[in-house]
């Protein structure tokens, strides 16, 4: 028997066999990449950008993943993070010294804005957070103001900044801007209005399936992505080509999956409009939205994400009605199949009004499940709230 059990002659023999036309881009999994000379090992840093050094710093399947987002984006290079949350953060590493001053929305993403008030802070960089739905940044852009960092629709509120506008205004200045587009992915090409970064949470629509961690940040500039590869290679950031294989499995279906979970969304908005113990539906693609005009400016489109601010009701109430739900599970990371709460209390947003800040705000995720099923669950959950009492089945037939 031969002994060698190491597959030592590998490329060879896969270069020897006949071609193999699959639909799916083949995974590589590596650490360590092989190198035929001294010189080709001792220079391996010269191919960060454009070649394969580690595989941690890139393998086939995932650059071509990352060529995928780059189109879905309208941008030129793009570089896969390991998470939505290292994606945003990634530009404030790569870009910002002691000294600097940033400005961001203050319905970031809030790990983001975390990191710029814990982390940042430590490190000298000063920060200036502007309103949810900011139309200029010029009474907060200050001699120092290095980056603006927006995010539309915004976590949770869901308000949308007039981007265009203040990408203009920060470009006058000499800053940057970067924007979280997790929400707006394959509805919107953010490079068309001046902004200079944009990221994304690949975690949600992109692998579509409540399976992945991943990010992506993507620039046309070259020399600000090499600055942004050179700051992730420090950091020791990577994905891997199993989830990037996932990335582009859910890819394929984005477009449809994106339509489907919309087209759901606006009836559910719609029902929840009409419900006596609703105080807001937010939902910018909804006509008729507070924002809905700003946001026609800038997406073409909706998604499966929306927000309830319910009327002023008992916690006990409320947790009732929320962990009774059947079909919604408790949970955050929308961007899957399946439906989701994510209950948070109104105080937690110091920009909404008073009232507003009273009660609980539900963010759902309108999930791909029975439709049926959907509706019946939150009718049951709105007749708790209400504290109805709720037929037996089979007794009155709804
Ligand atoms: C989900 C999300 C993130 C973080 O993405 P992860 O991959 O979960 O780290 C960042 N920003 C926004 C707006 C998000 O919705």
């Amino acid at each position: 028997m031969d002994k060698n059990i190491f597959p030592v002659d590998m490329h060879d023999r896969l270069k020897s066999m006949p071609e193999f036309m699959g639909f799916a881009v083949p995974i590589h999994r590596a650490s360590t990449i092989k190198f035929n000379t001294v010189e080709e090992f001792i220079n391996r840093r010269d191919r960060l950008f454009d070649g394969f050094s580690y595989g941690l710093y890139g393998t086939p399947i995932i650059r071509y993943m990352e060529q995928e987002i780059a189109k879905i984006e309208g941008g030129e290079y793009c570089l896969a993070t390991p998470s939505g949350l290292s994606a945003v953060n990634l530009p404030m590493l790569a870009l910002l010294k002691s000294g600097d001053h940033i400005i961001i929305a203050q319905n970031a993403y809030g790990t983001t804005r975390e990191f710029c008030k814990n982390f940042l802070s430590r490190i000298g960089v000063r920060h200036t957070l502007i309103p949810a739905d900011a139309t200029s940044i010029q009474q907060s852009l200050e001699p120092a103001t290095r980056l603006v960092i927006l995010e539309s629709p915004g976590s949770y509120t869901m308000e949308i900044q007039d981007m265009q506008r203040i990408a203009y205004e920060a470009h006058q200045h000499g800053a940057l801007i970067s924007v979280d587009n997790a929400w707006g992915l394959g509805l919107t090409q953010l490079f068309k209005f001046g902004i200079d970064i944009v990221c994304n949470a690949l975690s949600k629509y992109a692998s579509g399936h409540s399976d992945v961690c991943m990010g992506s940040v993507t620039v046309n500039d070259r020399a600000l992505y090499e600055r942004l590869k050179t700051t992730s290679f420090m950091l020791g950031e990577g994905v891997s080509s199993d989830s990037a294989s996932l990335v582009l499995r859910g890819l394929q279906t984005l477009e449809v999956r994106l339509s489907e979970h919309a087209k759901r969304a606006l009836v559910i908005a719609d029902w929840l409009d009409k419900q006596p113990m609703v105080e807001r539906v937010i939902c910018p693609f909804r006509p008729g939205d507070r924002q809905h005009g700003l946001f026609s400016q800038y997406f073409r489109g909706g998604n499966g994400l929306l927000s309830v601010i319910l009327k002023k009701a008992t916690d006990s109430r409320v947790i009732e009605m929320v962990e009774g739900f059947k079909m919604f599970k408790i949970g955050a990371s929308w961007g899957g199949t399946h439906s989701l709460v994510a209950p948070v209390r109104g105080n937690t947003f110091s920009w909404l009004d008073m009232r507003e800040r009273e009660s609980w705000l539900l963010r759902l995720h309108i999930g791909l499940e029975s439709f049926e099923a959907l509706q019946h669950d939150l009718e049951e959950g709105f007749a708790t709230l209400c504290a109805q009492k709720i037929p037996e089945p089979g007794i009155a037939p709804r």
